[in-house]
């Protein structure tokens, strides 16, 4: 399993622990020593988690937590609280303001890679390796496979990702700012048209087995897959 990992703390021992050990376990870490630099790097590009220590300079961790549940951009991040206290009412607040799940310092690191995994199992599986499968389409991301019908298609790495990312949300429609946010993990330095070119690229490599109509564009906007392919689905 291969995440991008927001770790937010302030203690430079424990953030290179943190760091070495979600390395160890094949995720991708980006760091931040306060809540002010976690909010510009949230703002270049979503993590698929963010871990978040409850006790920072400035502005404390749960008002950080607060903010992302806040933002319609930033909602259904997964975020897994830290502290070194172990009290119980630290537990409350943070599961209360939308906390996905509570680790107390000290950690054991096979256990916090433990959770990190159930609940990006739970709250992000687009994060995860399990294989999905939808109208006879199987993505594998293990194998960096794609088979329609059990025929092997052959996909860029762009068009695996954005595959992957409709494929886990289907029937949604998708603004182009959101796949860049979602799928390119960058918002600001690519254009907008840079997803209509690998949407088209996707569609020609699902031509073949007819999947290519599953991929939808919703004028003004943006894209969907859908499984539901009648004729007046509002499909451009
Ligand atoms: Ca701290």
């Amino acid at each position: 399993m291969s995440a991008t990992i927001l770790i937010v703390e302030d203690e430079p021992a424990i953030q290179e622990l943190l760091s070495a050990t979600l390395s160890r376990a094949g995720h991708h870490v980006i760091r931040a020593d306060d809540g002010e630099h976690a909010l510009r790097l949230l703002n270049e590009a979503l993590p698929d988690l963010v871990l978040l220590d409850w006790m920072l300079p400035g502005r404390p961790g749960i008002d950080i937590a607060r903010r992302l549940r806040a933002e319609e951009r930033t909602r259904a991040i997964p975020i897994i609280m830290l502290t070194a206290r172990g009290e119980e009412q630290d537990k409350v607040s943070g599961l209360e303001v939308g906390a996905d799940d509570y680790i107390t310092k000290p950690f054991s690191p096979r256990e916090l890679v433990a959770r990190i995994k159930a609940v990006l199992r739970r709250r992000a599986p687009q994060a995860t390796d399990d294989p999905v499968e939808l109208a006879g389409l199987r993505l594998d991301p293990a194998t960096h496979r794609v088979t329609a019908e059990d025929r092997a298609l052959s996909l860029g790495p762009t068009e695996f990702r954005l595959l992957r990312f409709l494929m886990h949300n289907p029937e949604r429609v998708h603004s182009r700012a959101q796949l860049l946010d979602r799928v390119w993990g960058d918002h600001v330095f690519v254009e907008e048209r840079t997803v209509d070119v690998h949407i088209r690229r996707l569609r020609s490599a699902l031509e073949a087995s007819g999947h290519d109509r599953l991929i939808q564009t919703v004028r003004g906007a943006g894209y969907r897959l859908s499984v539901q392919t009648g004729p007046q689905s509002g499909v451009g």
